[in-house]
Formats: structure tokens, sequence, C-alpha cells
């Protein structure tokens, strides 16, 4: 039996007959680029987070460039100001910052959660910190109370990445509504993903929407007069139009993740696997189901043996890789640790109970002493 970690190919063409009539309507309208179809993706996710404004951008982590440009623009960061960021996250979050000309100032994780411990968020805060930037990581919603007070404490600004966490709920409010602003990817393999690069911000601020709209177009709000001096990063009518469709499938998906995930916790039962840890239950779209073993080249050779492929998230923290020189010499124990144990087992939600299975006692024979 062979398992594939993810499906691209089968998970869209669950929707193929709604993605092929999505698909036409863009060719025949003869309009690819800032229409009716961006406009209604922006107004239809809008509703769904429950924010003001979505603006619609190339990828995740342009997303995250422009939200951060913005408030330069609007003279609220300037060059040299700090930003707390989780130390363990993709590499994009803290792209986003040093792109800029600001200042990453790395965290480490609480070791349960793998997300921002507000305990250690207040000891990095200096008079050049401006803003926290949190990462829903692996689709679990960070402690929001605690980490929005001390925001609101110190006079902050909250910036969401919810590249991994679309649909996510923590008390009643989505992710992407709970800072001044908040990046979106649509990767092809994240929860909402298109069949493209794809992205957005969510804000309720008003001037901000306004500034990111002009920079993501070339700083241009009225065609051939500019603003400022901005991007190309555009989300195009096509791709606009395959998110429309998905975005109906969205609950629905996380609900069958969800499910995938409860049957992985309730059912693998083995001393050398750590289990995931669940804060609330809506607040986990389970972007990624990561387990820590020790021993987990040997655990991921067992399970690939058996046909089950898993993925490392992430193998290297990004203050050990070669493009950060600058923070090579630092050490984050909780980071480095959870680097060298991570692995993900399959969340494809076309699985079937008996793929499900089959992982549980592919996971369940492992034998960590042959
Ligand atoms: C995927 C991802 C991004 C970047 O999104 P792209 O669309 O690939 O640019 C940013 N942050 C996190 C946490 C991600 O997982």
């Amino acid at each position: 039996m062979k398992v594939p970690f993810l499906n691209l190919k089968k998970i869209n063409e669950k929707h193929k007959d709604e993605l092929c009539k999505a698909f036409n309507q863009v060719l025949e309208s003869g309009w690819y680029i800032m229409g009716e179809r961006l406009k209604a993706f922006e107004q239809e996710f809008s509703s769904y987070c429950g924010v003001k404004h979505t603006i619609g951008v190339a990828n995740g982590l342009d997303a995250l460039i422009l939200i951060i440009r913005a408030y330069k623009e609007l003279g609220i960061l300037r060059e040299g100001d700090e930003i707390v960021v989780p130390a363990n996250t993709y590499i994009a979050s803290i792209l986003s910052i040093s792109e800029n000309g600001l200042r990453p100032v790395l965290v480490e994780p609480d070791p349960q959660t793998f997300n921002l411990d507000s305990k250690k968020i207040t000891k990095v805060i200096t008079n050049k910190t401006k803003a926290i930037l949190l990462v829903h990581l692996y689709g679990q919603m960070c402690e929001m109370e605690a980490i929005k007070k001390i925001a609101d404490d110190y006079g902050l600004l909250l910036i969401e990445d919810c590249a991994q966490s679309q649909g996510a709920v923590w008390s009643g409010t989505r992710s992407g509504n709970w800072g001044n602003a908040a990046g979106f990817s649509f990767y092809p393999g994240k929860n909402l993903g298109a069949l493209g690069d794809a992205g957005a911000i969510t804000t309720n601020d008003d001037r901000l929407s306004e500034v990111v709209r002009a920079l993501r177009n070339y700083g241009s709000e009225i065609k051939y007069y500019n603003m400022y001096k901005g991007v190309n990063s555009r989300l195009d009518e096509l791709q606009a139009a395959l998110l429309l469709v998905k975005l109906k499938h969205l609950d629905a998906e996380n609900a069958i993740r969800r499910s995938i995930a409860s049957k992985y916790i309730s059912d693998i039962i083995h001393p050398n696997i750590t289990l995931p840890t669940v804060i609330q239950e809506e607040a986990h779209v389970w972007h990624l189901f990561v387990v820590q073993v020790e021993n987990r080249d040997k655990f991921q050779r067992h399970l690939s043996e058996l046909g089950v492929q898993t993925v490392i998230h992430y193998p290297i923290a990004p203050h050990k890789q070669k493009a950060y020189k600058e923070f090579n010499h630092l050490e984050f124990p909780i980071t480095q640790k959870i680097h060298n144990t991570v692995i993900s087992l399959p969340v494809d939600i076309t699985m079937s109970d008996e793929d499900i299975n089959y992982i549980i006692d592919a996971c369940n024979s492992y034998n960590e002493t042959i």
C-alpha cells in the first residue's frame, strides 16, 4: 500500500466541475487582471473572516511584506524598528521583516503548542519594538487574548501570519481578524489553496487597506497616477475565481482534517511518538499533523518502507540558515529541538478510512530498538 503525503490532483478533482465552470467564465470574460472575480473574492473572504477589508495579492510572502511596507508608508514603522517573531516558523515570516529593513527579534515558542509564548514576548521588548508578527503554526492559533493584551499594553502593532490557519477560530473570532492586519497564503498545498500562487491581506484599518491596495498595483490607485513606489503583486482573475469555488468548501474540508487528526490522536499509542497538543478545537485547522520523535530519521524510514510518505516541517531553523548568517551564532534550544524531532503525517482530505488506519498501524508498529 502507498499513502502519499498530499494528493493535490485528487483534492482539486473533487471540485472539478465547479472549477472548470469558473475557469471558463474567466476565459470567456476576456478580463484577466483586477476585475469582477477579484472583487467578489475579496468581498467573500472579508465576510468569511469577519473583517472590513481583504486585499488580494500574488502570494503569502508578499502579503506580509506589503503589510509592513504599508505601515512604513504611513509613518508607523521605520527601518531599524524591531518586530517580535517566533524563532520556529517558516522562513517567510522572518523574510517579510528583513526585506523591509526592520529587525526580526526571534523568540522561543511554547514547546507544547509550537506557537509564540506570551510569557517570553515581554522579555525581548525594547523601546525599538514596534510590532509582534505571530504565526498560527501548523494550523493552530496562538493564545490570542494573552498576546493581544501585550500588544495593547505596550502599544505594538499585532500582525498575524495566517498562511497555515485559514478558517481557524479562537474564542469566536477567526484568524485574520485578531490583529491590525493579517497575511494569508493560498499556495496550492494550504488549507485554502489556489491552482497556483495567491495570497491576501485582511484588515479592519481603512487607511492600511488603501495603501496596500495601491502598493500591490505599482503604487497606483488611479491608473498612471503613482502615489508610492509600489510593486506588481496582484491576485489574478483566474486564481480569484478558483478560490471563490474552494472557499465554499473550506469549512467542510477543515472538518475532515479535524476528524483525521482526532483519529490519529485517539489511536496512535506509542511511547516514542509525542502527539500534538490542542488548546481549542475550533482554533486548529490541522494544516499539518506534526508529531515529535527523538529518532526521527529512523521513524521516517520505517514509515517510508511501509509506503507512508511523510515530510519534515521544517528541517533547519531560520536562524541556522545560510541566508541569516547574522543569526547563526544564536542558540534557541526549544526551537532547535523542535526542528530536530518534528515529522508530519499525511492529512490529505481525500484519504479513505483504510488509508488512515493503515497510517495509524504503521506508526504503532514502529520499533525504536531494531
Ligand atoms: C506558506 C507560508 C508563507 C508564504 O506563503 P507563499 O504563498 O508561499 O509566499 C508564509 N508564512 C507561512 C507560515 C507559510 O506557511
